[in-house]
């Protein structure tokens, strides 16, 4: 075992914190200088299947709570969100890089999710049905799903938890949360704030550990009936295939390739404007970034100049320096795949007009880079960036970049800048895309469907669609 100066941090199973069985542990770096900041009990399959049982114990007495009594737990939970925001936001910027103010963004949003659902539940309205005959009366009401499991991703470490977690626990369902191994501890934060609001214990598990190992547990262990998966298309697919011994509910919130369209009669300083914030928010390790950035070709040099007029502004560094724009990628693989993506476009001609190259030194940093001349056989028209690179495509019409845009297995986000109405309707009614920014490079909101076409996923995070995949339909027929 590795020796540690950290005390090591706990997960929280059936209310209480707990140490892995093994007593394993893992440690946190800081992307930022690879410095360690933490260390996590490191746990698997046993974990898992503790905390599957506490879940499973607690179902009944959480389920039968009236969605106003489990509402006003999320609404403590909630407050106390808010009231720790600063905490958690410094907690978030220390294992995942991002520059603080986003952190704070991040919270704020995440907190959102809770107090939207704290009052979803309460409009979980069933139906009566008009009846075929007289003598008959026809009800519908939702249940929920039951024991359910999420699995989330780093790049977004407390905001993609309680995407999942506040409709399910609105809705009824008891959870295990398995977070990524990149950043336990934001995770860890959220429970402390779960155990402070009151939840029941047994309602809100958390497990960290073997991804393998934990996901063959939520996989084969019938007591869970719900997978609420975020992270990349590779792993989504493993886990709807595993998850139909059992036929598993699944909701899938998977990886992207988002095309960003510039038409010749957009406001050029907004789209630039748009296009930054699109691509360099978190570094660009964002699911719904722009990876394509397609400019109508009669004004390509009038947008690539501003955008690097532009792009001056922005600074690269740690996350808890107060002027940081840019924080670092996530790990040293990253600063590897975004390299190669760089280097094949180079070698296809794309020429690189600012940056290129990893930072030397102890993080992992790679420079913001700029591509123009980038062309659809390249690494970066097909596979996600996932970093602080841009690259410019070109078009002529309108027909054309549509077909561009969809020519794609991922169908998550998409954006176009115009003032045309025409084009608003045309394009977007072309897009296969599941969440469209007209002129608004940040479409994500806690009332709104978030979710994608095509490889990008299975149902909906937000508002009502989100809650909607927490619950069974019940139909009663009565013969008066
Ligand atoms: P990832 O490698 O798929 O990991 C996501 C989560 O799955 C982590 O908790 C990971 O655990 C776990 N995991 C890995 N292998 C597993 C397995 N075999 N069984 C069960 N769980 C497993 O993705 P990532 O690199 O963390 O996240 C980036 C991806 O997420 C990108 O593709 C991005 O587009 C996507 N994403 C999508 C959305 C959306 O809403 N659509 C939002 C954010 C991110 P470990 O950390 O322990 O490996």
């Amino acid at each position: 075992m590795v020796e540690t100066q950290h005390s090591v941090e706990k997960m929280y199973i059936d209310g209480e914190w707990e140490a892995s069985l093994s007593g394993e542990f893992l440690e946190v770096v800081n992307p930022a200088n690879n410095e360690t900041i933490g260390s996590v009990a490191y746990g698997g399959r046993k974990e898992a299947s503790r905390a599957i049982q506490a879940a499973e114990n607690s179902f009944m007495n959480w389920k039968n709570l009236t969605a106003k009594e489990r509402g006003s737990i999320l609404e403590e939970i909630y407050n106390l969100m808010i009231q720790e925001r600063k905490e958690l936001a410094y907690t978030l910027t220390l294992e995942q890089g991002k520059p603080l103010k986003e952190a704070e963004g991040e919270i704020n949003q995440a907190a959102d999710f809770v107090k939207w659902y704290a009052e979803e539940g309460k409009r979980l309205y069933g139906n009566v049905i008009p009846q075929s005959d007289s003598d008959k009366r026809i009800l519908t009401w939702y249940e929920p799903v039951g024991v359910t499991a999420a699995i989330t991703p780093w790049n977004f470490p407390i905001s993609m938890v309680t995407r999942k977690l506040a409709p399910a626990l609105s809705a009824g369902c008891t959870v295990v949360l398995k977070p990524a191994e990149a950043t336990p501890l934001s995770a860890i934060k959220l429970f402390e704030l779960f155990e402070r609001a009151g939840l029941p214990k047994g309602v809100a598990n958390l497990v960290i550990g073997d991804p393998i190992d934990i996901g063959e547990e939520f996989l084969t262990n019938k007591t869970v009936k719900k997978i609420s998966f975020t992270g990349s298309t590779e792993v989504g697919k493993k886990l709807y295939r595993g998850s139909a011994d059992h036929v598993k509910r699944v909701s899938l919130e998977l990886g992207g390739h988002a095309p960003f369209i510039v038409f010749d009669d957009a406001d050029l300083e907004q789209a630039v404007e748009g296009v930054l914030q699109s691509k360099f928010r978190n570094a660009g390790q964002t699911c719904v970034s722009a990876n394509r950035i397609y400019v109508q070709k009669n004004i390509v040099n009038d947008f690539t100049d501003l955008l690097i007029q532009r792009f001056q502004e922005m600074k690269m560094g740690n996350g808890l320096n107060e002027d940081t724009t840019i924080g670092p990628v996530i790990n040293k693989s990253a600063i590897e795949k975004i390299q190669k993506q760089v280097e094949d476009a180079q070698n296809k001609n794309a020429n690189l007009m600012l940056g290129g190259k990893p930072v030397d030194g102890e993080g992992f940093f790679f420079e913001p880079t700029i591509l123009t001349n980038v062309t659809d056989d390249m690494l970066m028209s097909k596979e996600e960036t996932f970093g602080p690179v841009l690259g410019v495509w070109t078009f002529d019409t309108d027909e054309e970049v549509i077909k561009r845009a969809n020519n794609t297995d991922y169908g998550l986000a998409s954006y176009f800048y115009t003032q045309s109405l025409k084009r608003t309707y045309q394009i977007s009614e072309g897009l296969e895309y599941g969440i469209i920014g007209l002129n608004d490079p940040n479409p994500a909101v806690a009332q709104a469907p978030f979710g994608g076409f095509k490889e990008s996923g299975i149902g909906r995070e937000g508002g009502f669609y989100g809650i909607q995949e927490f619950v069974d339909v019940k139909y009663l027929s009565i013969k008066l």
